[in-house]
């Protein structure tokens, strides 16, 4: 793949390939990412393995698909389901975004998108409306995703019934059977001890009528986004090697009782950048001590900033999209529900995808 600098200098201060700084070993890589490798960095057999078990999980939405993962060039709970999964959907025509908690420049992001680029030679890019795949940690974006698009969720944990019962044997046969009365229970007794369900990020859901899954740790805000949508939504782990999906058009339920509706996030206040108040709000606290709200969505607030009023369909040749908190018929969602939890933020704590 490269041409090292030679030399086995070990003098104080240079390794043994005589470089001095990593930012040194690095310029002397070659640029052409594809050089010794397969395209997309996987070989063959293993992203036509992979997109026959997203194949499988899209025929059977909310399922839990075994896949042979395998070791990728970042650690594992760093993303390694996702990008294997976005390696084996990627061709060369296509627009590959990543986000991680809603912004396109972290570290992880970053590399996750610089490996597309060098070896799969796709295009990147931060507009959610441009791109063909998207892969993500813990957000759904705000601009409505579209059907020629794919989101792939990183997912750290694939089992909401792991949460009532460490068994992976004893939830696969209540999986088979439908048997999801622990997990009732479970949020039964969240509202007798605090009188509501206390679940702030991975809010399991019910897909197509079937099956109970984890939708990856998503805050409440994007779960509605999840139900009935145009685009098709891959979830993928890598360190648990399971891939699932919901298709477009398949009904999304979060469990809720009749009297106990679910609520999404309520934020008392508005973005301090865009001034928008139908967004998934991040608290910050500036050099100052001051704490404001800034949009989690750091590609659309851009936008906003530049249009305050931009509606989240303005891409699409129709309006009034139903997609989640603050778009279509679900407004009311967004503004007359208080929080189910004091914590607005997913808090996933060190629970690496
Ligand atoms: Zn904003």
């Amino acid at each position: 793949m490269t041409e090292r600098p030679s030399g086995a200098n070990n003098e104080a201060g240079t390794d043994m390939t005589g470089a001095a700084t990593v930012g040194e070993v690095l310029d002397g890589l070659s640029d052409d990412g594809l050089e010794g490798y397969t395209y997309a960095y996987l070989d063959e057999h293993t992203k036509r393995e992979v997109r026959r078990a997203v194949l499988k999980a899209v025929a059977i939405p909310g399922h839990q698909v075994p896949f042979a993962s395998r070791p990728m060039p970042l650690a594992r709970g760093w993303g390694t389901g996702g990008i294997q999964t976005s390696l084996s959907l990627l061709g060369p025509a296509e627009t590959f975004k990543v986000i991680d908690q809603g912004a396109d420049d972290s570290v992880n992001a970053a590399n996750i998108r610089r490996l597309a680029a060098r070896t799969a030679d796709v295009e990147t890019t931060t507009d959610t409306t441009a791109a063909d795949v998207i892969q993500t940690r813990h957000r759904i974006p705000e601009e409505v995703l579209g059907a020629d698009q794919v989101l792939v969720l990183q997912v750290p944990i694939t089992d909401p019934l792991r949460t009532v019962d460490p068994s992976d044997a004893a939830n696969r046969r209540r999986h088979a059977h439908a048997n999801y009365g622990k997990i009732w229970v479970r949020l039964y007794e969240s509202i007798v001890e605090h009188g509501e369900v206390q679940i702030a990020a991975r809010y399991p859901v019910m897909v197509a009528g079937r099956y109970l899954m984890d939708p990856s740790p998503i805050p409440r805000w994007d779960v509605p986004k999840l139900d009935n949508a145009e685009n098709l939504f891959l979830f993928a782990a890598g360190r648990e090697a399971r891939i699932y999906a919901v298709p477009p058009h398949t009904d999304v339920q979060p469990l809720a009782f009749e009297d106990r509706p679910f609520r999404v996030e309520r934020f008392d206040g508005a973005c301090r950048a865009c001034g928008a108040t139908d967004t998934y709000l991040t608290e910050i606290e500036t050099e100052d001590g001051e704490r404001l709200f800034v949009c989690n969505d750091t590609s659309f607030c851009e936008k906003r900033q530049e249009e305050p009023a931009l509606p989240k369909d303005h891409h699409l040749d129709r309006s009034g999209v139903d997609w989640g908190p603050g778009t279509g018929t679900s407004v009311e969602m967004a503004t007359d529900t208080g929080p189910a939890t004091d914590d607005p933020a997913p808090d996933t704590g060190g629970d690496r995808t």
